[in-house]
């Protein structure tokens, strides 16, 4: 399911389910969970092991905060739907507000791709700030508080376990019960709730995993004010180099470059610019060779797979449970869908909320999910399938469509109206087969 095909937020529409919902994980997508459980609940605890900063930093439980985090339209919009203000106050804090036509310098198919037809803007901030300005959101809400330094530790389940109707968790003060009429699992990728499943009975549900390599290095470099430019050479089958400069608050870019199937970026400093050297374009070197760097050296995050777990293929789900972000899906990060995928979930958690319907309310969600994470799945694996070292199950027909979208991606270094029609299905407003309307069919293979 793409931003178009969702239906807006509108909280009137949840109807009552209980007294307190806890969310594990203040990262993104329990932030935005948090918001659409504000609606059916009295009270959400939203626990958090980390220790929350007040200003934009990075933090332990997301490390992967330091790279280049690209917030597509389709978040962009969904968040700002549940937090009104959401995109001014992050400009206000510091975010630019980019011209994709102007500013966006996006290499691909041995060309950049031509400035789409219509203006498309894109916010730039750092992983930091774009969950900050979420959380100051989500905290103005009387119904929700978050409990940082708190590690969730347990399910609490009733005597069956067929229904989890609380979490054992340890803060400052110890071991401690909240009971709970749902409890949201975001703890991202590494979520144990497969574990539990398996251990209490439910069997464990079925892992799709699409092996990729990817590794990203980052620095951050000087940027002089007005100079917004923003650099994006992706991997394309067949070169596993890649990199991109994201343009942030504070004067800097985010520059991170990245190697997949064993193509290792640097891990220092001085290894940043011979890396570059190797993209088929300048752009990121000329950034690196002349703007000083700021940050204390290089940071690393490995990739290994796409992956997703199957929660909607369980016949049998626990009462009380829902899981959702990074813990059902995570996708290479070159395609920047995480956080939006997160939103548009968390849209497809309202629309669970404000229906009824048969079984517990996590599988529904989880069968509604599905929608979600099927486009972002089919994008990202089917693309990662061009490198002959991808390993694992592709969705039917990607060889077939990649070809296609090549073809497209080539046509759109001169066709603004493909470019368009591409960053609308990269930004997941709209699904890919709306590549295939007969218009842009004809652009398309017209020579
Ligand atoms: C290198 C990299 C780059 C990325 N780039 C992009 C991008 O450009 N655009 C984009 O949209 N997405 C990107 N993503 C994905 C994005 O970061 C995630 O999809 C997004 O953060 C949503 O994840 P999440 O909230 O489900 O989980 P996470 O972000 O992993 O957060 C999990 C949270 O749970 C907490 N937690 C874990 N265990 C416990 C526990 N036991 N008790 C209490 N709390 C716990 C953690 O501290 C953390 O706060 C990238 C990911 C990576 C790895």
């Amino acid at each position: 399911m793409t931003l178009g095909e969702t239906r807006r937020y509108d909280g009137e529409r949840a109807s009552s389910k209980g007294e307190r919902a806890v969310v594990l994980g203040a990262s993104m997508a329990g932030l935005l969970a948090a918001r659409v459980l504000d609606d059916a609940y009295e009270r959400v605890t939203v626990v958090e092991r980390d220790s929350l900063p007040t200003a934009p930093e990075t933090r332990d439980g997301v490390p992967q905060g330091k790279h280049v985090h690209v917030l597509l339209e389709a978040g962009r919009s969904s968040i700002s739907d549940l937090f009104p203000g959401y995109g001014e106050d992050l400009v206000d804090a510091g975010a630019l507000i980019i011209d994709v036509g102007q500013e966006l310098r996006h290499y691909d198919e041995g060309g950049y791709l031509a400035p789409p037809a219509r203006r498309m803007e894109m916010y730039c901030a750092s992983r930091p700030l774009l969950e900050t300005v979420v959380r100051r959101h989500l905290a103005e809400l009387d119904g929700v508080t978050i409990r940082d330094n708190t590690q969730f530790v347990a399910y609490r389940t009733d005597a069956d376990a067929d229904r989890i109707d609380g979490v054992r968790v340890r803060g400052d003060d110890g071991l401690e019960t909240l009971e709970a009429a749902v409890v949201v699992d975001a703890t991202g990728r590494a979520s144990r709730t497969p574990a539990w499943l398996a251990e209490n009975g439910y069997g464990e549900p079925p892992v799709e995993e699409v092996e990729i390599d990817m590794v990203y290095s980052t620095l951050r470099v000087n940027r002089p004010e007005g100079d917004r430019r923003m650099p994006f050479v992706p991997q394309s089958a067949p070169r596993t180099r890649g990199g991109a400069a994201f343009p942030v608050e504070g004067g800097e870019w985010v520059v991170t470059l990245g190697g997949m199937h064993e193509t290792d970026p640097p891990a220092t400093v001085e290894g940043f610019l011979p890396y570059a050297r190797e993209l088929p374009v300048e752009d990121i070197e000329t950034i690196l060779a002349s703007h000083e760097v700021v940050s204390d050296g290089v940071e690393r995050y490995p990739f290994p797979s796409n992956r997703r777990v199957r929660y909607e293929s369980l016949d049998r789900f626990p009462g009380g449970l829902v899981v959702l972000g990074d813990a059902i899906a995570s996708f290479n990060p070159i395609y920047g869908q995480g956080m939006s995928v997160a939103a548009l979930e968390a849209l497809a958690l309202h629309e669970t909320l404000a229906s009824s319907g048969d079984g517990p309310l996590g599988k529904r969600f989880a069968e509604r999910a599905t929608d979600v994470v099927d486009i972002a799945w089919q994008m990202a694996v089917g693309s990662d399938a061009a490198f002959e070292a991808t390993d694992g199950p592709t969705p039917p027909g990607a060889s077939m469509f990649d070809t296609y979208l090549s073809r497209l991606v080539r046509q759109a270094h001169t066709d603004p109206r493909l470019s368009e029609a591409f960053y609308r299905v990269v930004g997941m407003e709209v699904a890919p087969t709306d590549l295939l309307r007969p218009g842009t069919v004809w652009r398309t293979v017209t020579p």
